[in-house]
C-alpha cells in the first residue's frame, strides 16, 4: 500500500459476503460494487427470493452475475463465488453434486433470522445438516448467519447462543467454518480460540460504525430518530462490542476479514410498517473502512483485512490489481434509481437509500476505466 499526500494506490479489496439480489435490483447492485472500487472477488449470498439451493442453481446466478459485471466498465474481472444455501431439504446428493461442479461454499441461515429465511434451519435440525456435511465426505466451506434460531433467545443475545451450534460443525467436520459478519465482542473471542485457517470471521463495515442506539434512536448521530436505513442483523450490539471489532479488524489478526454484507432494499420494504434488515453500504464502505484504519493509527493493515487474510483463508491466491484512493471528500449520493430507468423516479419501490445518504465520506475512490 502506498500512501503520499494526494492517495493511497492500495491492493483490490475483497468482499466475503454480499447479496447481489435478484430482478432490478441485481445490476445496480453490480454495478454499485464495480464503480466504488468492490470490481473483484464476492461472495454472493444465495438468500434471494428463489433460494439458490443445488449447483445448477448456482452456476446460473454466476453467469448471470458475470453477464451484468462484463458489460460495466471495470467489470471484467469481477469474480462471484456463490454459497448455496443448506437447509432440510438439502441431501449428500446435491451436496457432492455442487462440490464436483466447483462450488463449495454452502450459506446455514437460521429460520426466520433474516431476508428470505422462511427455509433456514432451526435449531433441533442443525445436528441433522451438520451430519449430512459428515456423510458426503467431501471438502466443504460453511458460512453461518450466526444467531439462534431459537425463539426463546432475545435478540440480542441470539449472536452468543449460535456459539454452541457452531461448535458442532468444527468438532465433528473438516474444512472451514465462517462466522459472518460478527457483531459482538465474545464473538471476536470465540473466533480467535479457534486455529487460524480452520475458523473465520467476517466484519461489515457498519458493524464497526453503529451500535443499537444508533439505530433506535438514542444516539446523536441518529438525530434521536429511529433509523430504518441502519437497521440491520445481526443487529449492532454496544460501543464494547463496536470498539472489539474494530481492534479484531484493525489487528491484523488473519481469523478476520472484509464481508460488507451488502444488502439493497427498495425504499418502500424500509420506509414502511415491516422493515426488511440490511445496509446498501457499498458506496460508502471503501472510504469508511480506511478511515477506521487509518483514525485507529492501523493504516498498513488495511489490506490485511480487505485484501489479504480471505484470499489466504479461502485459498485463493491474493490479488495483485491495484486500486487509487484519492485524499478528496466525496458525497455519497442521496438516492439509487432502478437502472431501467436511468433518471430520478418518484416511485419508492424502484429507489434504493445508500448508507450515509447525501453525506460527505473523506475519500473517493477512483474510477477512470
Ligand atoms: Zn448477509
Amino acid at each position: 500500500m502506498i500512501v503520499n499526500e494526494k492517495e493511497i494506490i492500495m491492493i483490490e479489496p475483497d468482499n466475503w459476503h454480499v447479496h447481489p439480489r435478484e430482478g432490478w435490483l441485481m445490476p445496480l447492485v453490480i454495478e454499485t460494487l464495480i464503480r466504488y472500487g468492490w470490481r473483484s472477488r464476492i461472495v454472493a449470498m444465495g438468500n434471494t427470493k428463489d433460494l439458490i439451493k443445488t449447483g445448477p442453481e448456482a452456476k446460473a446466478y454466476q453467469n448471470k452475475i458475470l453477464e451484468i459485471a462484463q458489460q460495466i466498465p471495470g467489470g471484467d474481472h469481477f469474480e462471484p463465488i456463490v454459497a448455496i444455501v443448506v437447509n432440510k431439504h438439502s441431501t449428500v446428493d446435491i451436496i457432492r453434486e455442487a462440490v464436483d461442479m466447483g462450488f463449495v461454499t454452502f450459506k446455514l441461515y437460521p429460520k426466520n433470522m433474516t431476508t428470505n429465511s422462511e427455509h433456514g434451519i432451526e435449531t433441533s435440525e442443525y445436528m441433522d445438516i451438520c451430519r449430512m456435511f459428515e456423510k458426503a465426505k467431501v471438502m466443504t466451506r460453511r458460512l453461518h448467519h450466526g444467531e439462534s434460531p431459537n425463539l426463546n433467545v432475545k435478540g440480542i443475545r441470539k449472536e452468543k447462543a449460535y456459539h454452541d451450534i457452531f461448535r458442532l460443525f468444527t468438532a465433528n467436520l473438516d474444512g472451514e467454518d465462517v462466522f459472518e459478519h460478527i457483531t459482538d465482542a465474545d464473538t471476536v473471542e470465540f473466533v480467535k480460540s479457534f486455529p487460524v485457517g480452520r475458523v473465520g470471521a467476517t466484519i461489515t463495515v457498519h458493524h464497526m460504525l453503529l451500535t443499537q442506539d444508533h439505530i433506535l434512536g438514542y444516539h446523536p448521530a441518529s438525530k434521536f430518530l429511529m433509523q430504518p436505513h441502519w437497521h440491520n442483523k445481526p443487529t449492532p450490539k454496544f460501543e464494547e462490542d463496536r470498539r472489539a471489532l474494530i481492534n479484531a479488524a484493525t489487528s491484523g489478526d488473519p481469523h478476520f476479514f472484509c464481508g460488507n454484507d451488502d444488502a439493497f432494499h427498495p425504499v418502500s420494504a424500509k420506509e414502511c410498517e415491516d422493515v426488511c434488515a440490511g445496509c446498501a453500504n457499498t458506496l460508502a464502505a471503501l472510504p469508511l473502512l480506511l478511515d477506521i484504519f487509518i483514525t485507529a493509527g492501523k493504516t498498513e493493515n488495511t489490506e490485511k483485512f480487505c485484501c489479504h487474510n480471505g484470499a489466504d483463508f479461502y485459498g485463493y491466491k491474493r490479488n495483485t490489481r491495484t486500486i487509487k484512493i484519492l485524499f478528496e471528500r466525496s458525497k455519497i449520493a442521496s438516492m439509487l434509481y432502478n437502472p431501467a430507468y436511468p433518471f430520478p423516479v418518484d416511485d419508492s419501490s424502484m429507489q434504493v437509500k445508500p448508507f450515509m445518504a447525501g453525506q460527505e465520506v473523506p475519500f473517493t475512490v477512483e474510477y477512470n476505466t
